[in-house]
């Protein structure tokens, strides 16, 4: 049999060969609607692929810091270049700052439920998971989170609107937190859905940078959702340049692709267009969420792309029978159901199916 290898007595760390490895949406056929995975579904805008086309050759390297969008995004947010640190995608930034900060024997501090990839990044730098239950509306509990902080606290990851539920951490809340936790734990505030947020008092990553005695926050955003940009992965932060620095020094070198810096560089250029669509699913979302609950589903406030469903033992149950109707949907066994804000009418065949499910429930 040619079909694999023999076995090889490689030794893996036994940690990493324990972890299972990131489990993706399900992929949508062409009758159905992908609604797994948290993606824009507007189609890119001309000018983004005239500028993807207009990159640099493939036959030669990128700009390893991405100098030009690092210009760019410091002159949108009032910022020095250097603390702007791009990366592929957000999730990739986020590996760099658990490795500059998080080794052997560390903690990483994260509400639960939220991204998947949380437990495996603190995982891989060797550091231990220690996971904040979130309150009984799916959001953050940061007086839990900061009570949870010992002197082996390296990393709080704060994630605003938090994924999969839904609900935003305050302004007040956020700064209240901040005044709780040590000056030297990095506090990662994940703010890929921040574009998306219309709740007046939500934290925003920009205002609390320019608040000084905050230059242990990192604000994490992404090109992935607003900006459509997820297949050519590039996300960045804004921070404090010493921590960037470090963040700069556990990448993998040119791993940002001239294609994706120049993607972003055109989304930047074309900035209200794509919010005027960013406005449009946001009004999508409030639609179906208030439709959900009008139908009789738990679905806590929802700032970003998505909405929750709260369906508990039913999570695997509810998501086949969507499954079942096209709508690809994103389950977490034994928890809710994550529902992406797609099309216009992916929207309105959402709220027929949820109809249709919960009389079958008991
Ligand atoms: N943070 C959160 C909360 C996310 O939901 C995601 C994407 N699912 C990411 C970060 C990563 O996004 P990207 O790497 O595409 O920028």
């Amino acid at each position: 049999d040619r079909s694999s290898l023999p076995d090889a007595p490689v030794r893996i760390r036994p940690e990493i060969a324990a972890l299972p490895p990131y489990r993706q949406g399900k992929q949508a056929g062409s009758d159905s609607y992908k609604l797994s995975s948290n993606e824009n579904p507007f189609d890119p805008l001309p000018s983004v692929l005239i500028a993807l086309q207009s990159a640099a050759a493939v036959n030669r390297y990128p700009d390893a810091t991405a100098g030009r969008l690092r210009q760019r995004l410091g002159a949108r947010f009032g910022v020095s270049p250097d603390e702007v640190h791009i990366g592929a995608g957000s999730v990739s930034i986020l590996a760099q700052l658990i490795l500059a900060a998080a080794g052997p024997g560390d903690e990483v501090i994260y509400a639960w439920r939220s991204f998947e990839a949380y437990p495996g990044l603190a995982l891989v730098a060797g550091a231990v998971p220690v996971e904040v239950p979130l309150d009984a509306d799916a959001r953050h509990d940061l007086p839990a989170m900061a009570a949870a902080v010992t002197d082996r606290t390296r990393v709080i990851i704060v994630c605003s609107p938090n994924n999969p539920t839904g609900p935003i951490v305050t302004h007040a809340e956020f700064e209240q937190f901040l005044a709780a936790v040590p000056r030297d734990v990095l506090v990662v505030l994940d703010e890929a859905y921040a574009e998306f947020v219309t709740a007046p008092d939500a934290v925003d990553g920009m205002r609390v940078l320019g608040t000084s005695g905050h230059d242990n926050v990192v604000a994490l955003r992404t090109f992935s959702k607003a900006f459509g940009l997820a297949g050519l992965r590039i996300g960045y932060a804004i921070g404090h340049r010493r921590i960037l620095d470090a963040a700069r020094t556990t990448s993998i070198p040119l791993s940002v692709t001239a294609q994706a810096e120049e993607a972003a560089l055109a989304s930047l250029t074309a900035e209200s267009e794509l919010l005027e669509r960013v406005r449009v699913i946001a009004e999508r979302r409030d639609r179906l969420a208030e439709g959900l609950r009008e139908i009789g589903w738990r679905v806590p406030d929802a700032q970003g792309n998505f909405v929750w469903l709260a369906a508990g033992d039913q999570a695997t149950a509810v998501a086949e029978a969507f499954d079942e109707e096209g709508l690809i949907v994103r389950p977490f066994a034994g928890d809710g159901v994550r529902i992406s804000v797609g099309e216009h009418e992916s929207v309105e065949r959402v709220l027929q199916i949820a109809a249709s499910v919960v009389r079958t429930l008991p």
